[in-house]
């Protein structure tokens, strides 16, 4: 038999380890794991000798704009960045425009990603509707439902607007009478303003240097992240835990697992792993616009917490701006967050190497865990004959350094890491049967990427 695409000569994962193994593709399926003496006949072949074929990257949580606001990024920018690293599917979260709180404006960004899309995609709806607009927007295939929490001196102007605990209880009871589960961004207004106050009381500027390090402190994360927890629980809702990285958080999010009294599944964002001294390069302009500052996490514990299987899954948060609207002098009104799926799932495995994950755990939190939870396993996540084509091939043994003169897919045309030493890179990406990128040549055609779902995964 002819195969559309064979990858021979790698490492595979499969549900019973990491096996020498050949891969015949037919269509957009896997059609067989052959044994390393069967040689297959492919239209195509990728050699990936001395590489890892893993089921692909899955970014639980990316920021891609569309619609609404694409000058900052959009489908297809945002996805080509996306498998420029090695990821097969994302899902973008709700802060656009109009926000995907009724099943029109959900079926708009739906459209948008069938239009525009590289690689597969699931929107993430919003639940401030009414119960039966969250409803058809669950039918509709959302993966899970999520939102910000008191967000009114939110340092970017989202779109989602200002919330109150007693709204939120409200969307859990209404997301919990979907089956689906539910995040929320955990903040507290009231730590953030005191911050501000504290900086303006000093007599300093309102800089992003002087105040971001107050901001999403532990306990105001925490703190939130209790009170979300217990609404969750009373609602019967299945809680999403989203941005575990605070300490008190990711103990909160340990002490329940262990309990084992509510549903509840954890992802850690990767942008708070930057460093405070990681700056954001521009392309375009030779110019380094954005200094993180952000509060230190504690990083060992995050890792600890990935590995021990406390958190799920890790996303991106590529969050881009467009160049002109980060303004780090005056905090309120600045850009914040930044690009980064261009490099996240390199990033991902250089961590592999630098020993903070193993490469199975990293199959885990990148693809089988997020498959599981939102019911699309076998079809993602598995490598098993008859599931999806979507590989992402590894070179652990590749040594590289992010540099300026990197080429990168985002709208923004920013570079974050500037400098940052590489150890191992992802050199394929396959998305159903087609070859995406290999070896960082993109092959990409606006409208592959398909809505994925629960239900059209049965
Ligand atoms: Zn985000």
């Amino acid at each position: 038999m002819q195969f559309d695409l064979v990858i021979k000569n790698g490492t595979v994962y499969t549900e019973k380890g990491f096996h020498k193994l050949n891969v015949g593709v037919a269509g957009e399926k896997i059609a067989v794991l052959a044994e390393p003496g069967v040689e297959l006949e492919g239209n195509k072949v990728i050699d990936a000798a001395g590489k890892y074929v893993l089921p692909g990257f899955i970014d639980c949580h990316c920021h891609l704009r569309d619609p609404g606001l694409t000058h900052k990024e959009d489908f297809y920018t945002g996805t080509m960045a996306a498998a420029h690293s090695g990821i097969t599917m994302v899902c973008p979260q709700p802060n656009i425009k109009p926000v995907p709180s009724t099943l029109e404006a959900y079926m708009e960004e739906v459209k948008a990603g069938e239009e525009r899309a590289v690689i597969d995609f699931n929107p993430i709806g919003c639940p401030l509707g009414t119960p039966e607009d969250v409803k058809q927007i669950a039918e509709a295939g959302s993966a899970w439902f999520k939102l910000f929490e008191k967000v009114a001196t939110y340092p970017y102007n989202t779109t989602a607007g200002t919330l109150d605990t007693h709204r939120i209880y409200e969307a859990f009871r209404a997301v919990a009478a979907t089956g689906k589960y539910c995040s929320v961004h955990p903040f507290d207004k009231y730590f953030f303003d005191a911050a501000v106050e504290k900086i303006k009381a000093e007599g300093k500027p309102l800089t992003l240097e002087n105040v971001r390090h107050l901001w999403y402190s532990d306990e105001e994360m925490t703190g939130a992240a209790y009170q979300l927890s217990y609404y969750a629980k009373k609602a019967g809702l299945k809680w999403y835990a989203m941005h575990a990285w605070m300490p008190g958080y990711i103990d909160l999010v340990r002490m329940l697992k262990e309990r084992g009294k509510m549903t509840i599944v954890s992802s850690f964002e990767y942008m708070p792993a930057m460093d405070a001294s990681d700056e954001i390069y521009h392309i375009d302009s030779g110019k380094y616009i954005y200094l993180n500052h952000d509060a230190k996490p504690d990083k060992a514990k995050i890792w600890e917490a990935v590995r021990d299987g406390t958190i799920d899954m890790i996303g991106s948060d590529h969050a881009p701006h467009a160049p002109e609207e980060y303004h780090p002098e005056d905090a309120l009104h600045t850009g914040a967050g930044f690009a980064m799926l261009d490099y996240f799932g390199h990033l991902l495995v250089s961590h592999v190497n630098e020993g903070d994950l193993s490469l199975e755990r990293l199959v885990e939190v990148t693809s089988v865990n997020f498959a599981k939870t939102f019911g699309m396993y076998p079809r993602k996540g598995s490598n098993l004959p008859g599931t999806d084509a979507d590989f992402t091939i590894v070179d652990l043994n590749q040594e590289w350094e992010i540099s300026e003169k990197d080429t990168v897919y985002t709208k923004t045309q920013t570079i974050p890491y500037v400098g940052r030493k590489m150890h191992g890179k992802v050199t394929g990406t396959v998305v159903r049967g087609r070859v995406v990128m290999d070896n960082g040549v993109m092959d990409a055609q606006p409208g592959w990427g398909k809505m994925i779902t629960a239900e059209n995964s049965k």
